[in-house]
């Protein structure tokens, strides 16, 4: 419980920190607010009455009123200009600064976050709404002060007038508190057994709507499946749900009884009995105790709501706090800087399983590249040669053995410059909503010269050369209605052109020639060998056509490097390499 508060208590300290200004006034408010409802809703009929049995004279009694009536316009036209001229305002500061802090973050943490569902589902989502979620949290907060305020007022009144008012109010609060809880626990329990339930249903609604899957459900049967397991999930949510219904249903009358019914019927009456049959009690006092147990039990369900809410937001907290505070197992605790030169890589011994998993995805690996060599690493598909681009670019460190730069253990030479100077193209690479010169740069700035060279090495300067806007055109349609749309071709070229836009001496290119027609293929191979002359490339293919060129190539099976060698080498050799490829060759051929 400690820990949840200060979870919340930390999540709160966003709003204060870049929105102290609206925090301070919603506090403030809320207090005043409160106490106004205390005077005018209750003491104000006893002052009143009072008064008149004392025979005090109307213009006695008016400013006491006039004060509290100005006060109380003045508070509401200070809640509505906050509420609806100023929150806005706020509100969107609190999200940039927020979504920038948390983009930051995000940008940062180990790749290996992505591989486990925990966090992809669970972290990235809950924090994809923290600026929001910080938001209710201190409204929540805010709405619990004003109703302990009120609440301590009533009470006070209550002890002051008749202290067996203050019996029915506690009891109405402790077993509201106790049923609320019994609630909750059994809500969670039921939303626990709902959200798999929830998520296949989303899945299957949402599928029909993504541009993705657009062809497959047009030209398949693949919706029919997909219909029935959303029929499934929402009969599932239905059975669910009429599980727990008569429990939530139990635990609702017992709560009424106990606090509303405890409040609102026993004590009035007990009130009625004693200024109508027992003549003790006053008019006024009747009066401010009927109000004060009526607000009472007005507040006292609000309490448990907000103190309900207040429950709820842990779970977001708790797992905003786990995004935070999480430290990255890949440290950026080097203090070299990489120098300029081509690189030499050497690699000794080094063996890999991913984080959660039991299996060795590398094993014993040793190589050794010579700057400015050409390396080609093939092998089939799952064999290890995408794992071992990720360890290169330090995405994971190994468990056992070394990769070396320039004769020294990557971990020694410092994060962000280390991989910057590696010009990588992934398989899986992205062209953003952004222009063409930013796609290329993937900067702000970018070097007009520089990027139509880059286009040029890659083959895509004349395609670009034919748009209206040139470089400045926008890829994509998300965000400009006259964006450009490439082919696959295209936009792979385009994430090429990235490698050539920065001279780097080390490239790493996975399955770079995946997506293009053999001519552009034979031309980038023909550039790549131009324009790196004098950097260190690694390329990987499974298309052995292409690796004909490489100094050296590294044919990889199952996490081990099983042969190594030239083209011609290998061929002689006559294994595996030799195998796949005249097996490629005569697919060529005959098809
Ligand atoms: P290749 O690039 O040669 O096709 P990869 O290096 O991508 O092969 O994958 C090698 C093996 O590692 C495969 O069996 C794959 O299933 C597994 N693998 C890849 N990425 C992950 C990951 N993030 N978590 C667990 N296993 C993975």
């Amino acid at each position: 419980m400690k820990k949840k508060i200060a979870d919340q208590l930390y999540m709160q300290s966003y709003i204060f920190r870049y929105i102290p200004f609206y925090a301070l006034l919603k506090i403030i408010l809320v207090v005043v607010t409160s106490l106004l409802d205390i005077f005018l809703f209750t003491y104000s009929f006893k002052f009143a009455i009072d008064a008149v049995e004392a025979g005090k004279g109307f213009f006695e009694i008016l400013p006491f009123f006039a004060v509290a009536g100005a006060l109380s316009i003045l508070t509401v036209f200070l809640r509505k200009w906050v509420d609806c001229q100023y929150f806005p305002i706020c509100r969107e500061r609190l999200a940039q600064k927020m979504k920038m802090h948390l983009m930051e973050k995000a940008s940062a943490v180990d790749l290996a976050c992505y591989d486990q569902p925990e966090y992809y589902d669970t972290l990235i989502m809950a924090n994809q709404n923290a600026d929001t979620n910080a938001l209710n949290i201190f409204h929540t907060h805010v709405e619990l002060l004003g109703q302990v305020v009120s609440i301590s007022g009533f009470v006070t009144i209550l002890l002051s007038l008749d202290a067996l008012g203050v019996v029915f109010a506690v009891v109405s609060l402790v077993m509201g508190l106790f049923t609320n809880a019994v609630f909750n626990r059994l809500q969670l329990k039921c939303e626990l057994e709902l959200a798999p339930l929830y998520r296949k249903r989303d899945y299957t609604g949402r599928i029909f709507f993504l541009p993705d899957y657009a062809k497959e459900l047009r030209m398949s049967r693949i919706k029919l499946p997909l219909t029935a397991y959303f029929k499934t999930s929402i009969r599932e949510i239905v059975d669910t749900n009429q599980k727990y219904d008569m429990r939530f249903l139990a635990l609702r009358l017992l709560n009424f009884f106990t606090t509303v019914f405890l409040t609102d019927a026993v004590y009035m009456a007990i009130l009625v009995y004693r200024i109508v049959v027992r003549k003790t009690l006053s008019v006024g006092d009747f009066t401010a105790l009927y109000l004060c147990m009526d607000k009472l039990s007005y507040w006292l369900p609000n309490l448990m709501e907000t103190l309900t809410n207040v429950q709820k937001h842990s779970l977001h907290t708790e797992l905003f706090q786990k995004f935070e505070n999480y430290q990255n197992t890949v440290k950026d605790e080097g203090q070299v800087m990489p120098d300029t030169e081509a690189a030499e890589i050497e690699i000794n011994n080094l063996s890999f399983r991913y984080p959660g998993t039991d299996h060795s995805v590398l094993k014993d690996i040793d190589l050794h590249i010579r700057s400015g060599e050409k390396i080609a690493i093939v092998g089939y598909n799952g064999s290890g040669k995408s794992t071992l681009v990720k360890l290169l670019m330090r995405f994971y460190d190994p468990d056992r053995g070394e990769i070396k730069m320039q004769g020294r253990n990557i971990r020694e030479y410092r994060l962000t410059p280390y991989r910057k100077q590696i010009g990588a193209v992934f398989q899986d690479y992205c062209t953003y909503a952004c222009s063409v010169a930013e796609n290329v740069s993937m900067d702000t700035k970018p070097d007009e010269e520089q990027v139509w060279h880059a286009l040029k090495k890659s083959g895509l300067a004349e395609r670009i050369g034919r748009t209206e806007h040139g470089t400045a055109s926008q890829l994509g349609r998300e965000l400009y209605e006259d964006g450009l749309i490439l082919s696959g071709g295209e936009a792979h070229k385009i994430a090429l052109s990235r490698a050539f836009y920065h001279d780097c001496r080390f490239v790493i290119l996975d399955e770079p020639s995946a997506a293009l027609d053999p001519i552009s293929e034979y031309s980038f191979y023909e550039s790549v060998r131009e324009n790196f002359r004098n950097a260190t490339v690694i390329f990987i293919s499974h298309r052995l056509s292409s690796t004909r060129g490489a100094d050296r190539i590294y044919m990889m099976s199952n996490g081990e490097i099983i042969e190594q060698g030239t083209h011609d080498e290998l061929m002689k050799q006559n294994g595996a390499y030799a195998a796949s490829f005249r097996l490629q060759a005569e697919k060529y051929v005959t098809e």
